[in-house]
C-alpha cells in the first residue's frame, strides 16, 4: 500500500536521505528505529510531502504521490502524527476532534467520536479542557484520537511514546494494538525499541540516511550484535 524508493532529501546542501527504500503492506504495521538524527523524522515528512525529496518516489496503492501538497496526501487516506503532536491550545478536546473527523476513503471499520472516546475514555473526561490544559499523555491521545478520526488508510506515528510515562506508553501502545486487523496500515517512528518491536510486523533499520536492516519484527528484535552495531543497546 505504501512504498518509498530510493528517497534522497537534503536540509540546503546537505544530504539527510541517501536511497531509503520501504515498504508497509496493506493491514500490517511497519516499524522504523535508529540512533537520533538519522534520517526518521525526515524519511516520515518526505513521505507525507512536507520535506521535499531530490530524488526518489513515494507510492500508495501505486499511484505516485510524491510532489503533492501534504492536505492533497492527506485527502488520499494517509494521517501523520507529528513528533510534536501539532495539538491546537486554545481548541478544546471536543472541538479538535470534531474538526478532524472525515468520510473515510476505504470501506469497513469506521471512526467515530464515540469510539475515539471508548478507545481513549480519558479524553471523554478531559473533553471541555483546552489543548494547553492537557499533560503529555493525553495531547498524544488526542492526536492520534483525531488522526483515527480521519479514517485514514495509513496512520504514520512520529515517536508516539516519547516523554511519556511508562503506564501511557503501555495504553497507547494497547490502542495501537488493538488497530491490528482493522484495514488500517501504520508506519511507526519510536526511540522505544519494546514498543516498537510490540507493534510491528516489519522493521526496518536507519543509520546515516540508509536502510542498513529489515526484516520481521523477532528477527530484528533478536539480533542482537545488529541492535549493538547500529543503536548501542
Ligand atoms: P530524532 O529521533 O532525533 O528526531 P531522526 O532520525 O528522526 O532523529 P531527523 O530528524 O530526520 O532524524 O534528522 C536527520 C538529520 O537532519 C539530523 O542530522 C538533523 O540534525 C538534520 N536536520 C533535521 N531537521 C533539520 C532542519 N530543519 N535543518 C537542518 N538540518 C536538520
Amino acid at each position: 500500500m505504501l512504498e518509498a524508493r530510493e528517497l534522497h532529501a537534503a536540509y540546503g546542501r546537505i544530504p539527510v536521505l541517501y536511497g531509503i527504500s520501504l515498504a508497509a503492506a496493506p493491514d500490517r504495521f511497519l516499524g522504523i528505529i535508529g540512533r537520533n538524527g538519522v534520517g526518521k523524522t525526515t524519511t516520515l515528512r518526505s513521505i507525507v510531502g512536507l520535506m521535499p525529496l531530490t530524488a526518489g518516489d513515494v507510492r500508495l496503492d501505486g499511484q505516485s504521490i510524491a510532489g503533492r501538497q501534504t492536505h492533497e496526501i492527506a485527502r488520499m487516506g494517509v494521517a501523520y502524527v507529528p513528533e510534536n503532536r501539532g495539538v491546537f491550545p486554545s481548541l478544546t478536546v471536543l472541538e479538535s476532534l470534531t474538526l478532524a473527523a472525515r468520510a473515510p476513503t476505504r470501506s469497513g471499520d469506521i471512526w467515530t467520536l464515540e469510539r475515539v472516546f471508548d478507545v481513549f475514555p480519558r479524553l471523554a473526561e478531559r473533553r471541555a479542557n483546552r489543548g494547553d490544559q492537557l499533560s503529555g499523555g493525553e495531547q498524544q491521545m488526542l492526536a492520534i484520537g483525531r488522526a483515527l478520526l480521519t479514517n485514514p488508510r495509513l496512520l504514520i506515528l512520529d515517536e508516539p511514546t516519547e516523554g511519556l510515562a511508562p503506564l501511557i506508553v503501555l495504553q497507547i501502545r494497547k490502542v495501537l494494538r488493538s488497530l491490528r486487523g482493522s484495514g488500517l496500515t501504520i508506519v511507526i517512528v519510536d526511540q522505544n525499541l519494546e514498543t516498537v518491536f510490540d507493534i510491528a510486523d516489519h522493521v526496518v533499520l536507519i543509520s546515516r540516511g540508509s536502510v542498513v536492516a529489515q526484516g520481521p519484527s523477532a528477527t530484528i528484535a533478536g539480533d542482537q550484535s545488529l541492535l549493538n552495531q547500529y543503536l548501542g543497546v
